[in-house]
Order: structure tokens, then sequence, then C-alpha cells
């Protein structure tokens, strides 16, 4: 347990009917007792865990607010040490005074996220979980919370802890059958301990296949809209998002820049970007335009190029296709209101979509396609999945050194290097998990995290 007292707003700052602030600590108990008073009498620190008071807030005898104390007893607690938190009325002069009333009692104002550190410090959750919380609290889609939650709740603390398990099983089975290679153990053979090493890396594989498609759901996808000027773009970009963000106009090449904004397509955030035509552009202005575009198109990890059925494809067409061809790609063909009698030849084996930007024909499928191509259509936001990639580096080193450990058992290398491989694993996993953990790795987790977390 740490010996400074801590506190913190832990509410968000604003006028709100109700704000907290939050003492944990040695002393939490104490130092709310020198400000809080229970309308009933006595004090604070004659409550059980659980209870609460509703009293009122005195600063030198001057009454500052009425109040609700609720107070924790160590370790049933958030941090695992003693803590009260008080409700007062949520005006951020409210708050900021009642603050200042706990610091000047003796707590240390809290540093990001130092709550959620001491909760990890003293045992009462693990990093994946710990990490999960900003997911909750900064979730911006129904995915992206039920995506948290199931990592709150324990789900990928629950899949790891399977996966250690077998590791640490196949590595005493190795170091027993290493030590009595004669004896005939029951269980004890290279094909059972390969079969052990194999479910590890699948999990972990698995782990590690659903990590970019619940980035996409928590980040957002860099999407970006190509294609030559006139083809409906912009309409396309406006029914996204709804607003008449870009300027739509007939005549050719009007959207001469990159105007960015995001929009949400079913459960996924699009961070699109309306660019100029991929196309020759006959002046200076637009140039610049096209250049950025052909830049957006190596960098974004999503690209909608859009093509008008109302006429036939011409060479620009042609080329953006080429140009497009081995990215992440959706062909759409838009214009369907009037596009009657298009060749969509050219589009064979590409995955294309439908529709008219205008009327909003085809959309649905569009939203399906945007799924389908980031993966996110076949994620199951209640699995296990990893978040950031501070934990996808320590997911990819342990499934690497599973990888080497099974290969040097089927190489016929020695058990004790395979039990060197396999314990490489268990220390990136304890690195996931935050079992052995540096405290810079630590520090630097709590630190991405607001006051009063
Ligand atoms: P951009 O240059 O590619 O951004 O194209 P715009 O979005 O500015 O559209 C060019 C013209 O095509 C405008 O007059 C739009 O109203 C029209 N347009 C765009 N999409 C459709 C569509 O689906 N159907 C029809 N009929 N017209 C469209």
């Amino acid at each position: 347990m740490s010996e400074r007292t801590i506190a913190a707003i832990a509410t968000s700052i604003g006028s709100a009917s109700i704000g907290v602030i939050r003492i944990s600590g040695d002393k939490a108990i104490d130092i709310a007792d020198k400000i809080f008073f229970p309308f009933s009498g006595g004090k604070l620190c004659e409550l059980e865990g659980y209870r609460a008071a509703y009293g009122e807030i005195r600063d030198n005898g001057t009454v500052l607010d009425d109040a609700v104390a609720l107070v924790f007893r160590a370790p049933k607690s958030y941090t695992g040490e003693d803590v009260v938190e008080i409700s007062v009325h949520g005006g951020t002069l409210m708050l900021r005074s009642v603050l200042r009333l706990t610091l000047a009692n003796g707590a240390y104002p809290a540093e990001g996220g130092e709550f959620t550190k001491r909760a990890f410090l003293n045992g009462k959750t693990d990093l994946t979980r710990a990490e999960s919380i900003m997911g909750l609290i900064s979730a911006k889609s129904e995915a992206e919370l039920k995506l948290s939650r199931a990592a709150h709740t324990g789900r990928l603390s629950l899949k790891l802890s399977e996966i250690e398990s077998s590791l640490k099983e196949a590595a005493a089975s190795i170091e027993a059958f290493a030590d009595y290679p004669d004896e005939d153990i029951d269980g004890l053979s290279i094909e059972n301990f390969s079969k052990m090493l194999s479910n590890a890396e699948f999990s972990l594989n698995e782990m590690l296949r659903t990590y970019d498609a619940g980035k996409v759901i928590r980040e957002g996808i860099d999407t970006v809209i190509v294609g030559k000027p006139n083809v409906g773009k912009s309409t396309l970009m406006n029914l996204l998002s709804g607003t008449e963000k870009s300027i739509v106009t007939d005549i050719a090449g009007t959207t001469r820049d990159v105007i960015e904004e995001t929009v949400t397509a079913g459960d996924i955030t699009l961070r699109l970007s309306d660019t100029a035509g991929i196309h020759e552009a006959s002046d200076e202005v637009e140039r610049l335009g096209v250049e950025r575009a052909k830049d957006r198109i190596e960098t974004a990890s999503l690209i909608l190029a859009v093509f008008d059925s109302s006429a036939p494809l011409d060479d620009d067409d042609y080329a953006l296709i080429e140009s497009v061809k081995g990215f992440n790609t959706i062909f759409i063909i838009n214009k369907s209101d009037i596009g009657k009698g298009f060749d969509a030849s050219a589009f064979k084996g590409m995955r294309t979509v439908t529709v008219s930007a205008k009327s909003g024909d085809g959309y649905n499928e569009l939203v399906k396609q945007i799924a389908e191509i980031t993966g996110t259509a076949n994620l199951d936001p209640d699995s296990a999945v990893l978040f950031g990639e501070r934990q996808r580096a320590c997911a990819a080193r342990a499934c690497e050194a599973v990888r080497e450990a099974k290969n040097a058992l089927l190489n016929g290398y020695t058990l004790d290097a395979v039990g060197v491989c396999v314990d490489d694993a268990l220390s990136a996993l304890y690195e996931l998990t935050g079992k052995r953990v540096t405290n810079e790795v630590t520090d630097e987790i709590f630190r991405r995290f607001c006051v009063g977390k």
C-alpha cells in the first residue's frame, strides 16, 4: 500500500447534478472526517465498508455543500485501499473547492490513472482489465463498448490464463520427461507436448487474427474516397456523413483538396478523406490535390473507389482500377438510378457495390461490405479481443516463442531448449497480463489515463 493518500475529481468537469471526489489511501477516512460531517452525528470512521452517510462539507465552519459520503474499506474497494467517495453538487467550482479542502487536510493530488494503477499494484485487476477501462470511458459505438466490457469482465484475462495454464503444464511435463526420460509416465510423450503447444499457438493466433478488426472498431479506419471528377465522391461522402461538408457541383474537378471528417458506417468509424479525383490534373491547384489523393491510396487502410455508371468507363477509370489493385478496395458503382445498362465486366472478381449516392440506394450493402472487408463482420464483440499495440506485441512474442518451442521439439533439439522457448512464451504472457512487468511499462500504461481514474 502506498503511504500517500490521494484525491481527485472522479467525474467530468462541467455543470452536472452530481460530481464525485474520490479519496484513496490509509488516511482516506481520516481526511474525509475532517471535512464531512454526517447529519446523524458520528463519524465516517465508525462506518463499516459499503456504508454511506448524508451530511455536509464544512471548511473551517463554513458549509460548502450538502453531500453523500460512501465508505469502502480495504481491500474491498476499487483501489484495494480505504476509499471515500464524496458526492456533491456537480459544478466545477464546487468540485474544485472540495478537492482543495481534501488537499489542505493531507491528501495529495492523484496523478493520471493513479487510482487504477493502485488497483493493479494491489492485485485488484490485471493489466488487460485495467487497460479496458480506457475503452469503457471513451467508447464511441455500441460495438466498441461491448468489446471493452468483455475485456473488463475478464474475457481476455480468462483466455490468457487458459493459455498460460497449458504452457505451464507443457513446461512441467517437459521438465519431468527430461529428468526421467526412461520412465513411462502417463501422458508424457513428444506428441502430447506438441499438442499442448499447438493448442496454445492456435489460441494466440486466434487472438492476433481478431486484433485488427478490434482495432478498427475502437479506432476507426483510415479511408479514402477516390474517383475521377464528377463520379459522385462528394455526394457519397455526404451520404455517409449525413452533412453537406463536401462541395457538390456539376463542374468537373470541384473537390480540389483533401477534406477530412469522421463518419460512422454501421459499427465502424471511417476517417474519411474526400479527394480530388485521380486523373490528369489540368491546373496547379488541382494537381496538388491529385498528388495527395495518390499518396492517400498508399497510406489509407480502406479505399472506396467510385465510378459513374451513367457513362461507359474511360481511360481514367481504367487507370484508377489499376492503381488501387492490391489495396483494400471497395469498387463503388454509383448513380445506379440513371446508370442503366452499365457494363461492369471490368470489375469481375472484385468487391463491388452498386449504389445511388444521391438517393441512398445501396447504402446498407455498402455498410455490409465495409464490415466484411475490415473483418469486423465476423468479430464477436463478446470474445477475448486484444486491446492496443502493447497487448498485441506481447501476444505476438508469446506466439512466436511457442512456435519456436514446437519447431525445436520437431527438429529433435534437447528438451531443455524447448523448455527455454516455453519460458519465453510465458514471460511474454506475464508481461501482457502484468504478472511480471517493469515499473516503466506500468507507468507508461497508466500515464495515458485521465486524472481521477
Ligand atoms: P465528385 O466530383 O466526384 O465529388 O462528384 P459530385 O459528388 O460533386 O457529383 C457530381 C454530380 O453527380 C452532381 O450533380 C451530383 O448531384 C451527381 N450525382 C452524384 N451521385 C449521383 C447519383 O447517385 N445519381 C445521380 N443521378 N446523380 C448523382
